[in-house]
This record gives structure tokens, sequence and C-alpha cells, in this order.
């Protein structure tokens, strides 16, 4: 099969959706791979890393689209993107449909398979593709709070171990999922005295077991959260409830209650946020202030470290990538339920429940 690897070209994206490394295991499972010049650059990989795994540059991404059978991506494909997919041709890439009519029809459209990152599946009933961008993410919110927190930003001017004398920062992590937990551990690995509220007692009896000592766990109730939330030097928001915009656990009025300068870090900000003051920022532009409180709320976190993100993310793709290489989509779907999951469209049909749901369509 002849792989083919555009460069990203949505804003802001400095992701590639084949690393060197996958690009040589699919040379050496047989298959041929095409790159577009200057693809990798954004995560600090070279046309001569991709040369030196046996993948072929080619200049533009027309030449890509037009060449592979199947194209591998980060970011749904763009509008002019679209255009240049054709019928029989395999997408494996983030799609994001129920929201994105337009794209969903010039997906059915074109006559392409695509297969989206977003909804395959694990054993556990969990989104191996998705997981990789929620530790990123998490890992990253105690950084980017911490960078809030410093004075010249507008924060507290509080550091987050303290120091011999003077106690650590309080951080509050609301939701104790995959980005919550990652988050936690970091807060707690930087020295800050921190407490994770979910509202599944399943999910706190593991986080007690697995980490008991390095951070707490308490239930995420209005009360509780009130009363952390007047001690907090920040606060990570992390909940999601799937399917759903995330609940808004922290209103305008509660922000006066708490200490003037400290840090909220909205991460579920892409699912609409979970404070009431939240709304969506860049990385050019991170952080702004509501009545003394200051807001970290970037939607598309993992871009800040572009390199560990495409690896993260190429490590958790590069098995399905080469199943669909090497045995074709179908019989990779067959033999697999989970990759079968992940089939959004296919020869002009939508083929996705909760995609036709959201947008009205026949599936
Ligand atoms: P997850 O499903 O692993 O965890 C969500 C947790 O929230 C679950 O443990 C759930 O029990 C808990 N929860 C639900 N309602 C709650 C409530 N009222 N109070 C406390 N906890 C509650 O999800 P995840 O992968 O950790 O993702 C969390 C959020 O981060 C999502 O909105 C996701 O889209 C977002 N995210 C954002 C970025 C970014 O760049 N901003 C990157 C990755 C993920």
């Amino acid at each position: 099969m002849k792989i083919g690897c555009p460069t990203e070209i949505k804003p802001q994206e400095f992701r590639v959706g084949l690393m060197p490394t996958a690009a040589q295991e699919a040379v050496a499972n047989g298959h041929e791979v095409v790159v577009q010049s200057g693809a990798g650059a954004g995560s600090g990989f070279t046309d001569d890393d991709y040369r030196a795994a046996g993948a072929v540059i080619l200049d533009t991404a027309a030449e890509i689209f037009a060449t592979a059978d199947m194209i591998v991506k980060v970011k749904e494909p763009q509008a002019i993107e679209r255009k240049m997919l054709r019928e029989g041709q395999l997408l494996f890439t983030y799609l994001h449909l129920a929201p994105d009519p337009d794209q969903t029809h010039d997906l059915i459209a074109s006559g392409c398979t695509a297969i989206a990152y977003e909804t395959v599946t694990d054993a556990q009933g969990g989104l191996p593709l998705l997981a990789p961008m929620s530790e990123v993410a998490g890992r990253l919110a105690p950084q980017v709070g911490a960078w809030t927190l410093q004075k010249a930003n507008g924060g507290r001017g509080v550091l987050m171990g303290g120091v011999p004398g003077v106690g650590p920062a309080k951080v509050m992590v609301i939701g104790g999922g995959v980005v919550g937990t990652h988050a936690a551990r970091i807060a707690a690995g930087m020295g800050a005295d921190v407490t994770v509220l979910d509202r599944s007692l399943p999910r706190m009896r593991y986080l007690d077991d697995a980490f008991g000592g390095v951070f707490k766990t308490g239930y995420s109730s209005a009360g509780y959260t009130a009363e952390l939330l007047e001690q907090a030097d920040m606060v990570i928001g992390a909940v999601l409830i799937p399917g759903a915009a995330a609940p808004k656990l922290v209103s305008r009025a509660q922000l006066s209650s708490m200490k003037a300068g400290a840090a909220l870090v909205d991460v579920a900000i892409d699912q609409g946020g979970c404070f009431e003051t939240s709304k969506a920022t860049t990385h050019a532009d991170p952080i702004y202030e509501v009545d003394g409180v200051m807001h970290y709320c970037v939607a598309n976190m993992p871009g800040a470290v572009a390199r560990t993100s495409t690896i993260a993310l190429g490590n958790a793709t590069m098995p399905f990538m080469l199943a669909l290489a090497n045995k074709g989509w179908r019989k990779a779907c067959e033999d697999d339920p989970h990759l079968l999951n992940g089939l959004n469209v296919h020869a002009g049909k939508l083929t996705y429940y909760a995609v036709g749901e959201a947008l009205g369509l026949d599936v």
C-alpha cells in the first residue's frame, strides 16, 4: 500500500500524522511511504529523518493526495484537502464529525473510507487514540498553571512546592479521569498539596489505591467544591460527561470567594469548559483575568508540546495504521471490532450512528 502524510494546515497545528519511526515500520512491512516536504518540521523532524526511514519526500499536498492509498493525518481534513480526497481512498485521522456538517457532507461526497481516531475503542471501554492527548494535556496543566501563578503573569506569586518554612500551593483537580490523574500526579510531583474531586466512587477507590499519600480524593459535591475553592491557589478543570457539554462547576459569583491571583486552568474548555467564566484562548494569548482570578483556557493544549504529542499519538496510532496497511481496511476492521468502531464514512455513506443522530443524517 502507498501511505501518504501531508503537512497539517489547520492554524496552530504543529503535529504530524506519521513520525519517522512509524514510516520506518511501514516501509519494513513492505509499504511505500510518501511524506510532504516540511511535514515534520513543527515536531522537530526533518525531511532527511524521513528519507533515512525509507520514505519519499514530495513537494505538495496535491501529490500526496493524488498518489496515496491511505492518508494519515492529525486534524480533520480542511476544505481544500477534502477536495483532494477520492473514491476508495482511506483516511485515518481525527475527524470529530458530529459538530461539523460541512466536513461530513464533503467526506460522504468524496467516496473515501474515513476512520476517525476519536471513535476507535479498546477492550477496557476507553478511547485509546484520544487518551494520549488527555495524558499530555493533564501533565501540561500544572505546568501552565504554575506559570499563570507567577506574579508577572497576574498570578498570586505562589511557588507550587513552597520552600522550607513556606507551605506548598493548594491545588484542586475537578475530575479524576485521564486528564485529572495525570494533572494530579505532576502537581504532586512539583510539591503541591493536591486534592482530586470526582463523582465516581470506583474511580476514587482506584486513585486512592494507586496514589494514596501522593494526593487526596474527595467527592465532587457543590458544597465540598466551594470549601476547597476558597483555599485553592490553583483549580484544574478536567471533567467529562461523554457526549455532553461540560457541567459548570464554578460560578462567576464564586470567584469572589477565591484568593486574589489564584489560577483556573480549564482543560475541559474543548467541551465548553467547567467554569462559568471560561472562554477558549490560544497559545498566543493564553490567559485572562476575571474578578481577580487568572484563567488559562487553551482548547488545544497538546499543540504547545508538539513533539511529545506527535510521538505520543504516533505510538498509539501505529499498530492500527500498520493493520490497515497490511490487511486493507475491510479485513483489519473485520479482525478488530475496536478499529471498526472508528469507521465513520464509507463509499458515500455515513457509518457512525452518533454522528447521524447529531446531524440528522441516515446511517
Ligand atoms: P475522562 O472520561 O477520562 O475523565 C473525566 C472524569 O470526570 C471522569 O472520571 C468522571 O467521573 C469525572 N466527572 C464527571 N462529572 C464530574 C463532576 N460533576 N465532578 C467531578 N468529576 C466529574 O476524560 P479525560 O480524558 O480526562 O478528559 C477530560 C476533559 O479534558 C474532556 O473535556 C476532554 O475533552 C478535555 N481535553 C482537553 C484538552 C485540551 O487541549 N484542552 C486535551 C485533552 C482532553
